[in-house]
């Protein structure tokens, strides 16, 4: 049975972090393919297969455990003994490589269930990376705060010229300080507001 055909290589995925699907370096455990039909499982979401391939209320894993020899989805069946009906899943016809019972094969299932439980390992790299982007995120917001207060200062350099120009020297006259203040007043307010709404969200 091919529940360990491919190395499942770990995934972390933390949307609210950015990080999507992002392969862990760690420990290998089942194949990606059983990861997401588990946890297509697990959500209660119906698998998108054939209708006859869906989950049968007596062998949940039909369709999911594929068989060694052949590739297709094992499916199940109760096949009469000497008193009572006993549980099994095998293969198709025209394969007689599988041939178990529903109590081996879903205890199997069960321990690879196990194995998907987070590993020391996983939960480094999950906490490394949350940790490293969030990082990230802070030096990029401090940056942007740093830039916004440097065009502050310059637009409030220009505004202090102005009134410089009007009020001691005389080089302008009315009109040209209102117009050129208003537009610096303007652009100053605008840069707080950017620098504010980055700072509400870097908290
Ligand atoms: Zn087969």
């Amino acid at each position: 049975m091919l529940l360990r055909n491919q190395l499942y290589a770990g995934i972390v995925d933390v949307p609210e972090y950015g990080v999507r699907d992002k392969r862990g370096d760690f420990e290998p455990l089942i194949s990606e393919d059983l990861f997401y039909r588990v946890q297509a499982i697990l959500s209660g979401r119906v698998p998108s297969t054939a209708p006859g391939k869906r989950a049968h209320p007596d062998f949940s894993l039909r369709g999911f455990v594929r068989c060694e020899s052949c590739g297709r989805g094992l499916t199940g069946s109760w096949s009469k003994g000497r008193n009572e009906y006993y549980a099994y899943y095998h293969c198709r016809p025209g394969c007689r490589a599988v041939n178990v019972t529903k109590a081996k094969l879903e205890g199997l299932f069960a321990d690879e269930l196990a194995l998907l439980q987070p590993t020391p390992g996983y939960m480094r790299l999950l906490k490394e990376s949350v940790l490293q982007i969030w990082k990230a995120r802070k030096a990029a917001v401090r940056d942007e705060v740093a830039n916004a207060e440097r065009a502050a200062k310059a637009i409030q350099d220009k505004l202090d010229r102005l009134d410089e120009a009007f009020l001691f020297e005389r080089s302008i006259d009315i009109e040209t300080y209102d117009r050129h203040a208003e537009k610096l007043r303007e652009e100053l307010t605008l840069v707080r507001i950017r620098t504010g709404l980055q700072l509400l969200a870097s908290d």
